[in-house]
This record gives C-alpha cells, sequence and structure tokens, in this order.
C-alpha cells in the first residue's frame, strides 16, 4: 500500500528508540487499555500489541473475506464470488464500498463506548490502530493513498461541545499521523437529530435526509477543494450505513468527490 509513511518521529534512530521504549516500560511498566491487566514484556510491542493485552486482543473478531462487497457486512459461510449482502441488494449507496477492520462486541463494544460516551479521549490510539487494518483491502492495494484524504463524519457543534470532541475526527489525526494521508473537515451536520440506534434502516435513511452539508470555507478557514479527489469517511462504528451514505452523497454531489471509501474500526 503507498503511504507516504508516518510522521517523522521525536527520536530518530531505531535502536535509541528502542532503548527509549524499554525504559519507560521498565519505570512505567504496561497495563491493557481495555482490561487494565498488566502486560508482558517491555518495549516489544507493535501495533495493537501496544495497547491491548493477548486476552483482549483474542477478544477482537476480524471481519475477513467473504464480505460484503457493498457495506462489509461479513458472511457466515463460505463464499468464492463476489456478493452483495441482503441489506444492500438492490440499494444504491452513495460510498463505493465500506470497510470495518472488526465486529462490534466485546472489548471493541467496551472501548468505543468509553470513548464516546465517557469522553475518554485516551483510546483514540488503540482504536485508530484497531481501524488501521479495515485499509487492508485489495480494492486499495493498488492506491496512491498519500493522493486521498481523510474526512470525518461529523458530529453536530452541540453535541461535539458537550462530548469535547468529535470521535471520528480523532480518528482521522490519529490514522493522518499514522500513514501520512491528510485529514480534512470537509462537512458538517445542520441540525441535531435523535439518537439513531432503535430505528430502522428507512427511519434512520429518512432521519437524515439534509442533514450533512459542506462545510463553509471562511478568510481565516478555508477548506480545501475536493473535486475529483478520492475520499476515506472515517467513522467509529458502521451499522446501516445510513449515516455514511449521507455523507459520501454530499462529498461527491456538493464538493465533486469522484470516490467514497468508508472505513470504520467496528461493523455493528
Ligand atoms: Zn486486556
Ligand atoms: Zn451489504
Amino acid at each position: 500500500m503507498a503511504y507516504p509513511g508516518p510522521h517523522e518521529p521525536l527520536i530518530t534512530s531505531p535502536i535509541l528508540r528502542q532503548a527509549s521504549r524499554i525504559l519507560l516500560d521498565t519505570v512505567f511498566p504496561r497495563i491493557c487499555t481495555a482490561c487494565e491487566a498488566p502486560m508482558e514484556g517491555t518495549g516489544q510491542h507493535q501495533g495493537i500489541a501496544v495497547w491491548l493485552c493477548q486476552a483482549c486482543m483474542a477478544d477482537l473478531e476480524p471481519i475477513e473475506p467473504p464480505y460484503c462487497s457493498v457495506c462489509g457486512e461479513s458472511f457466515g459461510g463460505p463464499m468464492t464470488r463476489e456478493f452483495r449482502c441482503s441489506n444492500c441488494d438492490g440499494r444504491r449507496m452513495a460510498f463505493d464500498f465500506a470497510l470495518s477492520a472488526f465486529k462490534a462486541h466485546g472489548v471493541l463494544r467496551e472501548l468505543i463506548h468509553h470513548f464516546k460516551y465517557g469522553r475518554d479521549l485516551s483510546l483514540r490510539g488503540v482504536l485508530a490502530e484497531i481501524l488501521k487494518p479495515a485499509m487492508n483491502d485489495p480494492r486499495l492495494a493498488g492506491e496512491d493513498l498519500s493522493k486521498w484524504v481523510l474526512v470525518p463524519v461529523p458530529l453536530h457543534f452541540l453535541r461535539e461541545m458537550r462530548r469535547e470532541f468529535n470521535q471520528s475526527w480523532e480518528l482521522c489525526r490519529m490514522l493522518a499521523g499514522m500513514t501520512g494521508i491528510p485529514a480534512v473537515q470537509a462537512l458538517r451536520r445542520t441540525r441535531l437529530t435523535s439518537t439513531q440506534a432503535k430505528l430502522h434502516r428507512q427511519q434512520r435513511l429518512d432521519n437524515l435526509r439534509g442533514v450533512f452539508a459542506l462545510r463553509r470555507a471562511f478568510p481565516w478557514r478555508p477548506q480545501p477543494d475536493l473535486n475529483g479527489r478520492k475520499i476515506l469517511l472515517v467513522d467509529d462504528v458502521l451499522t446501516t450505513g445510513a449515516t455514511a451514505h449521507e455523507c459520501a452523497k454530499i462529498l461527491k454531489r456538493d464538493a465533486g468527490a469522484e470516490k467514497v471509501v468508508v472505513i470504520t474500526a467496528a461493523r455493528g
């Protein structure tokens, strides 16, 4: 995958970096971000293992092929050809396809809950690391992702004021740091919507109609030109895809984006 690579780290020498990691892990022994159990080993962890213990990592259920070629919903049985799930069959989604890294249950569901509703911003690192494998899909393998743009699903500003951050934007910022793909807040929510959790798919679509718009440009905050650009739309969880559909519609119709691929940490 063509990443421009992560930002230059503070300590550039790999040997010094490893030494500082071991020193830090010795002075402040690591505990698991999810269950707070002490972690074994010092300094040698990478990726999700930096954050989670063996037991919590084993609880993560990756979404692997075969999955729906539109919404990324995994299919239980063997399937050799490309397929669409019953939710997507016969429907036109504004996004090109959606990819989720893991199923939204157990440890991952808890982490996302604490992140959003417990306002625990410290979880953005582990959740971005959990989201990253969603980008391993073969359909993105030939792409130069450094030319793409990360765009978060926006929160209404009143909700963001209460939560103190937009979880999708925080994930975007972490991913931008990890991959070098630029991140930009291109969308806004024009009104507060009631929670989607208890609504059926059609109700969700009705509830969201006209809710999203492009963020306005101001002299002190110019908006980038997304015309002809390819976009990774980032969110924590994908459920019915109604939110992603509405966001992708605006990005394509109003901003002229060429392609919108949805990436989320979890699939609800
Ligand atoms: Zn754990
Ligand atoms: Zn589907």
